[in-house]
């Protein structure tokens, strides 16, 4: 019987740690354990047993306990760990500690009660809500909901946050009843299927037992939620789980709404992050004991064991939050490929305008393409035009024709939407006298100036401070806000159309827990003529009376010094396009610009994904520029810029040679100072994967043994941000 367990402890080494224990067995690889470190005890998972430990055996500590109240983790989940920690060149222990719901990070959880569902009884519905007094405004809130039909605690507790008593009292005073089994609140729609579609359908039923990748794409509308909603049907019949990555369930809840309501009988893991701690561990385990046929979540989910695991799918594949920017550095949209891999099963990526990478792929033939080139309702394309703002005068950023076009929109009693990727009033305080202009004291940041709070406010590091009365350089009192953000643009709105109700929606606006779904509602019933917001709307679900879409301010993107940024514009001029003109109206989508020339707009006006990026892969081609390359950086931050450069040039001098690996002299980072922090990279790119990952292999392990007093360090693989 071995004698030694290593385990997988979070702390920032590459490596796993040997323990001595009595009794352990290959069955309990895969679990938890509590182990001294240093004077500390730390929560670990057994990854190996081994009867030869990696130091003398009397310097090894015993390990204290071993959690068996859960199953281990399965083998699979165990090797998508280590891959994770192999290709992105970080701890392991870190990696699989950052992978477990948060609960089962401490040795001590608990596990919640399972969410119940409420409904009123006939006796409730009398009593509600006349009998509750005007100024419990949160009761009403609860009540007003519960009459449109049964709601769970989750739901509750956000609307209410004294939800639970209410409840209680109302459930002693027999006005509301438990619910066992949430009936479908939405009759089910099945439509049959296009042509295209069933092409889809079939050509992934056809791969079920196997791997491959497809690339799933179609305009917004096109109906590719209708075929991941076929494909979990043909998954579930079959007895598998099917893993659904959506980017920000948040801001969806449209979409979980629709996987639910088609399936009624299937019990749904929803895995996000605003999930409460307990709340998510319960519904990780039922994942993780097979229970649930259908796991929806965001990128962290992409780790959930599942042992039935038989299909998954990517919903908006290009998003950029499938790519986690901080700690372990990973792509859930990559890992969900590699999982598919290992699990031998069909993976499906959808997007409306897929990255350039799965793009890449798809002409090279390494995914499947499938092609929904219609919108399945059959209502017709928005039609994009530009703007010419050349030689205009503008109002607040406003032409004189959008604000035309948006009276007229209204004036029909349909919805316009404007457009600007830029929350806060304005994003420059500026005196005209010495041209001051407010800097983050902790980034190399202006400050963007937020009116109705009335402060100035870092959007890199969340610094805050009042507005002040004169210029702090030169004490004029004139200081001026130039140019426009979400708030000054509501602003100018109100000032044109005072009689319209307009919706801002932004970060700022949605931070309070289910502000968004308040606002999508609203809109979706007409409570608002006209909407301003980030691209956080061009998240949202349809809204059928929406017919005018305006695009601000597109024009930063053009001339960026990141080669992606071009790929995000078009990626998120394509999704607020998207929201025009669903149903039965025909949508307009008129876009502001001073470049009207550009290429980028001519392929978008067309609704040519297809050029664009065969345009941009060329350029990509020509510039050796992923996906025609594969890059990593190594990123270093300290107190003064030289000693990150020259942390870096020490890092440079130990790279292993390699021919194939072109390996950059250590530069500053284009936001050079952030958060109190001065920061440099070091990039490293080549045009074969493997020859990049040997050399990071050999290269890693090392610079965890160079000293960094002061630096704090993190490597890139596949990174996304300059
Ligand atoms: P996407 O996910 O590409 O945005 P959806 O699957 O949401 O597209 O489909 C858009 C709209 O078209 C939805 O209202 C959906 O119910 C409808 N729809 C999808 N497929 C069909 C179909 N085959 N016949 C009729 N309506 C469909
Ligand atoms: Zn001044
Ligand atoms: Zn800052």
């Amino acid at each position: 019987m071995a004698r030694f367990a290593r385990i997988a402890l979070d702390v920032p080494l590459p490596r796993l740690f040997d323990y001595r224990v009595t009794g352990i067995s290959a069955e309990d690889i895969g679990r938890r354990v509590n182990v001294p470190f240093g004077k500390k005890s730390l929560v670990g998972l057994v990854l190996e047993i081994t009867d030869t430990p990696d130091c003398a055996e009397e310097k090894l500590k015993t390990l204290k306990a071993i959690d068996s109240t859960l199953p281990p983790l399965p083998g699979d989940v165990l090797d998508l760990f280590r891959f994770c920690a192999s290709y992105y060149h970080y701890p392991i222990g870190q990696v699989a500690l950052s992978a477990l719901p948060t609960a089962l990070r401490r040795w001590k959880f608990e596990t919640p009660n399972p969410v119940l569902q409420y409904a009123l009884t006939a006796e409730g519905r009398q009593a509600l809500p006349d009998t509750l007094p005007a100024r419990a405004v949160a009761r009403h809130r609860l009540a007003a909901r519960l009459k449109t039909g049964s709601a769970d605690s989750i739901e509750l507790n956000r609307l209410c946050g004294d939800a639970p008593r209410v409840i209680q009292d109302w459930l002693e005073k027999g006005w509301a009843i438990i619910h066992e089994d949430a009936p479908a609140a939405t009759p089910i729609i099945r439509p049959d299927l296009l042509k295209e579609q069933q092409t889809a359908v079939e050509a992934v039923k056809q791969a079920l037992d196997g791997f491959s990748a497809f690339l799933l794409h179609g305009i917004t509308g096109s109906g590719k939620t209708e075929v991941y909603l076929r494909l979990v049907e043909e998954a579930l019949s079959q007895g598998r789980q099917a893993l659904i990555l959506v980017p920000e369930i948040g801001l969806t809840p449209q979409f979980t709404q629709r996987v639910a309501a088609r399936f009624p009988e299937t019990p749904i893991s929803v895995l996000h992050s605003g999930l409460a701690e307990g709340e998510r561990l319960l519904r990780w385990k039922q994942a993780a004991a097979g229970k649930a046929g259908i796991v929806l979540g965001t990128r962290l989910s992409v780790f959930t064991p599942m042992p039935g695991l038989g299909l998954i799918i990517v919903d908006e594949e290009h998003d950029a939050s499938f790519s986690q920017q901080e700690g372990l550095r990973y792509s859930a949209r990559d890992l969900a490929v590699f999982r598919a891999r290992q699990r031998n099963i069909p993976v499906v990526l959808g997007s409306a305008t897929p990255s350039l990478e799965s793009w890449h792929n798809a002409e090279t033939g390494r995914y499947i393409r499938l092609t929904l080139p219609d919108r399945a309702t059959g209502a017709s394309l928005p039609k994009l035009s530009l703007i010419d703002i050349r030689n205009q005068p503008l109002d607040e950023g406003l032409s004189q024709r959008a604000i035309q076009s948006i009276g007229e929109t209204l004036s029909r009693r349909e919805q316009a939407l404007v457009f600007i990727n830029r929350r806060g009033y304005a994003p420059v305080l500026h005196c005209p006298v010495c041209a001051w202009v407010a800097p983050c004291p902790r980034c190399s940041a202006r400050l963007t100036l937020h009116r109705p709070r009335h402060r100035l406010r870092c959007h890199h590091c969340g610094h805050e401070e009042r507005i002040p009365a004169a210029c702090p350089a030169c004490g004029n009192p004139d200081i001026r806000a130039i140019g426009q953000g979400t708030q000054r643009v509501e602003e100018a709105l109100e000032r044109h159309f005072p009689s319209a109700r307009i919706i801002r929606a932004d970060r700022d606006s949605t931070r309070r827990k289910g502000s968004w779904d308040t606002m999508q509602a609203s809109i979706h019933s007409g409570e608002a003529d006209l909407i301003v917001g980030t691209q956080l709307i061009a998240k949202g679900h349809d809204f059928p009376n929406l017919t005018l879409v305006i695009a601000l301010d597109a024009d930063g993107a053009l001339f960026s010094l990141d080669f992606r940024a071009e790929e995000r514009l078009f990626a998120q001029l394509m999704q607020v396009s998207g929201r025009a003109g669903r149903a039965d109206k025909p949508g307009t989508v008129l876009i502001q610009t001073g470049f009207p020339d550009h290429p980028l707009f001519s392929n978008l006006v067309t609704h040519d994904f297809a050029g664009f990026a065969q345009a941009q892969l060329a350029m990509r081609k020509t510039g050796l520029l992923p996906p025609f390359s594969r890059q990593a950086v190594l990123r270093a931050e300290a107190h003064q810029l030289s000693a990150a450069m020259a942390w870096l040039a020490r890092a440079r001098k130990i790279i292993p040679e390699s021919p194939d690996v072109e390996i950059f002299e250590p530069v500053p980072a284009p936001m050079l100072k952030k958060a109190g922090l001065e920061r440099a990279q070091l990039w490293l790119q080549s045009t074969s994967r493997g020859s990049l990952q040997k050399a990071l292999q050999e290269w890693v392990p090392q610079l965890h043994t160079l000293r960094a007093a002061g630096i704090r360090w993190h490597l890139d693989v596949d990174p996304v941000e300059n």
